[in-house]
């Protein structure tokens, strides 16, 4: 082609990137890797191994090694010994190796970028100046943490050995979104990369061996999920699982590892809405649609897959956006000048295309540019469907494809009720020219990261990570550091629930007393008003020394539902300010305060302590009262040091309805311990007081009914503890719960929860000494009682 031809038509010449330095480091291998254990390259036990092709034109990259449960177990060996020495190195001692990491990567970042798109077939432009600075900055940035982690988290300590697995869509990536915090803080790793893209984890095992890292702090065990990744999950020695993927294979491993008492973050699928209302800047939005669903072809969680455009311009939204598609290049990802890549494997094509024939089976109108896509290779291209119905498979499953399903809204309202009409909530995009609409709809959509007029935006100091079906936890910034460490006070908690003395003589005295005129059966409490149980039964309650005291109602299933109902049914609570929250907390401190000598008498009465030790019990419960009155509008978020231009907000918000499964022990404290942080946050709570003491949680509801607490913010279902507990866990309205119960009931808490993905927090059979402060109160509480949610905003005229 001439040039005078090149300047009338302006068409694209090949730029392409050199393959040679991916190449040679492949053939310095013999384009076969071992396994990563201990510092050394080993054979793998069942001597066979995989191989990793490039998706763009088939041909075969290399050979990796097959680990089987040996490997894996040779691995968690190495990083347990490796453990206490790391561990204890100097912050500033492990930042200097997280540094050199950084620097490494930084000085070969060519050869990852080429070496990740020819594994995976994303365009190099994106490797290049997305993926890898992203990997250079997180090392970077937990560097930091790693330097600061003695004075900005000292009551925190590692958590030990992490297996992590890690996804195809950005190998390295999550590599250093998994690997840098968790080795910032101290703990040791073994990685299971996925099996479709593994060679960049090779390369970065290379990269810890030139800086000297340590044997043993970071090994990797390539091979299969299901073999490799099974393994690891479920090994002894692995402390904390940490994975990023599937929603399914996230809960085949939270099933596995329920009631071991590893720590767990998953982050998972997502189908996440992209907004456009009428005042939209439209090219802008366009161009961002490019950036949320055809950005790594599709593959990518977070994607803007559900384009919602308001319907007074859905129609010439659709004529541009149709023309731009037009204009994206699909084809080799090495062209510096290509939109759009391959899909990574065979299995992921075959499964974006029969998604995409369900689509017109059900009706949706597809349009699909006629952009000149390679045969070759797995090149799909790009797709819009419009006139979806929110019931479609398509709207509902995530794809992780480049294809696009547009609805149309009329009002605000409509726009948040289609954005949150997704079992996930990862992210979310809103486009429009009027800051307030904006920050208005932020907070209503259910998603951990919310772009304001941008969309797939990362940083390391900002957390990323889902609600709902998309997993919980979060990677990045200071919130993402709780994932790989623990409170140091935990090393203090019992074996067994610390229980006050029974003393015989006031006990008989005290009963009689109260109960000899008045039969009283205490309901429940639901929706602010007392309810008789569904069943029609009722539990007797006796004290310390088997003697009959009274009767509470037996809950059951549809009692855990009216609760649920009524929790959902309160809206006011959540919308309330921290300072009128901490008002009616106040409230609730006074009126107890009030009643103290009362309630002392209660706890007396059912635990048959001495009256001085329960009316420190109630005195310890109004102090709590206070602390979390006083943290209600103190427990704020932060504005994070992220990229240019951009004020990234980390706002903890409610949970929502929470489930909140009280101790035995303490049967008042227990109850305010562990109710009052979460309803301090906002969420209102579905409670299940202690089994064999439920009467300072019964009589607790005059106390909630003469201190302003709306009808709906508390509701108290008494009976069988880990029955309720697990009706509980099921339900999917029910967004997180707690338990403080024995090992066996938070194992089935934690199983049963899975399904819908709520979040736990379980005590996993060891016991707080609730009477004391360290222990029974603090920032834990409500960070549990939290997401923190980040909202994107940039800014410049
Ligand atoms: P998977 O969830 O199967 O894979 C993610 C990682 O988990 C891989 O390393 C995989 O190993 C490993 N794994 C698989 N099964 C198990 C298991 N039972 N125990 C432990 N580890 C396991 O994702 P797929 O690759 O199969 O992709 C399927 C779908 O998942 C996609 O279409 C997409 O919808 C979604 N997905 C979502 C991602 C996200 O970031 N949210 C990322 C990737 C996929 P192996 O490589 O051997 O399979």
């Amino acid at each position: 082609m001439e040039i005078k031809e090149i300047f009338d038509t302006m068409v694209y010449g090949p730029a392409p990137e050199s393959a040679a330095p991916a190449v040679d480091f492949l053939e310095s291998h013999n384009r076969t890797f071992d396994l990563f254990i201990n510092g050394e390259w080993t054979k793998p036990s069942s001597k066979k191994y995989m191989e990793s092709h490039n998706p763009a034109n088939k041909e075969l990259l290399a050979k990796f090694a097959e680990a089987d449960e040996k490997d894996v177990d040779k691995a968690v060996k190495a990083a347990k010994e490796a453990l206490p020495k790391w561990a204890a190195l100097s912050g500033f001692e492990r930042a200097k190796y997280l540094y050199a990491i950084a620097r490494q990567i930084q000085k070969h970042s060519r050869l990852f970028a080429v070496l990740e798109t020819l594994d995976n077939g994303k365009p190099i432009r994106e490797t290049r100046d997305i993926d890898i600075p992203i990997v250079v900055r997180h090392f970077y940035h937990h560097a930091g943490w790693a330097k600061l982690m003695d004075t900005e988290l000292k009551d925190y300590k590692e958590v030990g050995v992490i297996g992590q697995i890690i996804p195809w869509n950005f190998p390295l990536m999550m590599l250093a979104w998994k690997v840098a915090p968790a080795l910032a803080m101290g703990n040791t790793v073994v990685l299971k990369p996925a099996e479709y893209t593994s060679l960049t984890a090779l390369l970065f095992a290379e990269i810890c061996e030139k800086v000297g890292l340590p044997k043993g702090v970071f090994n990797i065990v390539t091979g299969k999920g299901t073999v490799a990744g099974t393994a690891l999950v479920n090994h002894k020695e692995v402390n904390k699982v940490a994975f990023t993927g599937s929603t399914n294979v996230g809960k085949i491993i939270r099933r596995e590892i329920a009631g071991s008492g590893k720590k767990i973050s998953l982050e998972l699928g997502g189908k996440s809405p992209f907004i456009v209302f009428e005042d939209a800047d439209i090219d802008s939005a366009i161009e961002g649609i490019v950036d949320a669903i055809w950005f790594n072809q599709g593959q990518v969680c977070c994607a803007g897959s559900r384009l919602l455009v308001q319907e007074s311009i859905a129609e010439k939204f659709y004529a541009k956006l149709k023309e731009r598609m037009v204009k994206l290049r699909v084809g080799n990802p090495m062209d510096k000048a290509i939109d759009m890549g391959a899909i990574v494997d065979e299995t992921q094509f075959k499964t974006i295309d029969k998604l995409v024939k369900l689509g017109i089976s059900e009706g949706c109108e597809i349009y699909q540019a006629k952009n000149a896509v390679p045969k070759n290779g797995f090149f799909y291209p790009p797709t819009l469907f419009t006139d979806v119905s929110t019931s479609t498979t398509i709207a509902q499953e995530e794809i992780f494809g480049p294809v696009l399903v547009a609805m149309t809204f009329r009002s605000h309202n409509e726009a948040v009720a289609l954005a949150n009409n997704s079992r996930y909530g990862l992210a979310a995009s809103i486009w429009t020219e009027n800051i307030n609409l904006a920050l208005d709809i932020a907070p209503k959509v259910k998603a951990g990261a919310v772009w304001i007029n941008c969309t797939n935006q990362f940083d390391a100091s900002a957390g990323f990570g889902g609600y709902r079906e998309s997993g919980f936890g979060r990677e990045g910034g200071k919130e993402g550091l709780y994932e790989y460490t623990k409170p140091k006070i935990e090393e203090e908690f019992s074996a067994k629930p610390i229980i006050p003395k029974a003393v015989k003589s006031k006990t008989e005295k005290k009963s009689k007393s109260i109960l000899e005129d008045i039969d009283r059966t205490a309901k429940m409490y639901i929706g602010g008003k007392q309810a008789r149980p569904d069943g029609g039964y009722s539990i007797d309650i006796k004290n310390a020394f088997g003697e009959y005291i009274g009767e509470v109602s037996e809950g059951n299933r549809k009692d855990i539902r009216n609760a649920v109902e009524a929790a959902h049914a309160e809206k006011s609570w959540a919308g309330m300010t921290g300072h009128a929250r901490a008002q009616v907390l106040y409230y609730i401190a006074e009126n107890l305060a009030i009643r103290s000598e009362e309630f002392a008498e209660r706890i007396v009465e059912m635990t048959n302590q001495s009256l001085e030790s329960a009316q420190e019990e109630v005195e310890k419960s109004i102090e709590r009262i206070y602390t979390y009155a006083a943290f209600a509008d103190k427990y704020d978020g932060q504005a994070h040091s992220t990229v240019k231009r951009m004020v990234t907000l980390a706002m903890p918000e409610a949970v929502g309805v929470m489930g909140i499964v009280c101790p035995e022990e303490n049967p008042l404290l227990g109850f305010i311990s562990t109710v009052i942080p979460a309803i301090a946050m906002g969420n209102n709570v579905v409670v299940i007081p202690s089994e064999k003491h439920p009467f300072s949680a019964t009589d607790f509801y005059q106390i909630l009914e003469t201190s302003d607490v709306p009808g709906g913010t508390i509701n108290i279902v008494t009976g069988h503890k880990d029955e309720l507990a697990k009706e509980m866990a099921k339900h999917y309205n029910i967004d997180g719960i707690w338990y403080f119960g024995t090992k066996e009931g938070c194992k089935d808490v934690e199983f049963l929860a899975a399904d819908s993905m709520k979040r736990t927090w379980l005590n996993f059979g060891k016991y707080r000494n609730w009477m004391d402060n360290a222990q029974g109160e603090g920032e834990e509480f409500l960070r549990h009682a939290t997401e923190i949610k980040n909202i994107w905003i940039p800014y410049g005229a």
